[in-house]
């Protein structure tokens, strides 16, 4: 029976993972903040213009801060095991984009001193806003040391099949493929960083490494020549052309 791998974060990816949402939080800080003062000073005729701004600075930073959160969530994933604390984890990004642009839009459509005009084209606007960061801040597919741990033990699977149980891959800073070979073509004139598939999956913070389809044709190629020339090994005695 062959040994299972466990996905463990490094301690190198979890200090890389902690100053990205460190940076994240700090992102969605300045965005509430401006969001509060939007709400207590722009929300009125005279500084529609301004609104429209802050709203935008707000989107931005909303997206960069989920952005970084998302990079992090790579390095260093939840666990599936705490439904609560990984839903929680995963789409913090779109919590964040709701408490920046919800109470806000509630603000602007309910203000008695704005204009009806006002209040549509603001209003249209930050309800936009937060469609754009709502959705770029939910996590579609999130990583989680589950997905990775199975995926590590399959893909260290498939590679030790076509390399005789060698479990060795090769990879560039990025590209989201492991390589069997190091001279194929696609890494020729890169950066390359090798180990096992299990290394690469804590090395790199990305949850998308594929094998690359160039080294498994080559390596089926190098499997089934082995086998041809045991195969058609020529019978003792036979005529050689
Ligand atoms: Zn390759």
């Amino acid at each position: 029976m062959e040994e299972q791998k466990q996905f463990v974060a490094t301690e190198e990816a979890k200090g890389k993972a902690k100053q990205l949402r460190l940076f994240a939080f700090l992102a969605w800080i300045v965005a509430i903040a401006g969001e509060i003062f939007a709400i207590l000073k722009l929300i009125h005729d005279d500084t529609m213009t301004w609104l429209i701004v802050t709203i935008v600075g707000i989107l931005i930073l909303a997206v960069l801060g989920s952005y970084l959160w998302k990079k992090a969530n790579r390095l260093d994933p939840a666990s599936e095991k705490d439904k609560t604390k990984f839903f929680i984890q995963s789409q913090l990004g779109a919590i964040m984009a709701v408490l920046a642009f919800l109470p806000l839009v509630i603000f602007i459509f309910t203000d008695k001193n704005a204009s009806g005009k006002t209040k549509g084209i603001a209003g249209a606007v930050a309800v936009v806003a937060l469609l754009i960061a709502g959705i770029s801040g939910a996590d579609f597919n999130p990583p989680s040391v589950e997905k990775y741990t199975e995926e590590i033990n399959s893909q260290t699977a498939e590679i030790k099949d076509l390399t005789n149980g060698v479990d060795h891959v090769y990879w560039t800073p990025s590209g989201n493929k492991l390589h069997i070979y190091s001279d194929c073509q696609h890494i020729r004139n890169s950066d390359v960083s090798e180990g096992t598939v299990e290394d690469a999956w804590k090395a790199r913070g990305i949850d998308n490494n594929e094998i690359c389809k160039t080294c498994i044709a080559r390596a089926e190629k190098a499997k089934s020549a082995d086998t041809d020339t045991v195969q058609e090994e020529v019978p003792e005695g036979a005529a050689v052309e």
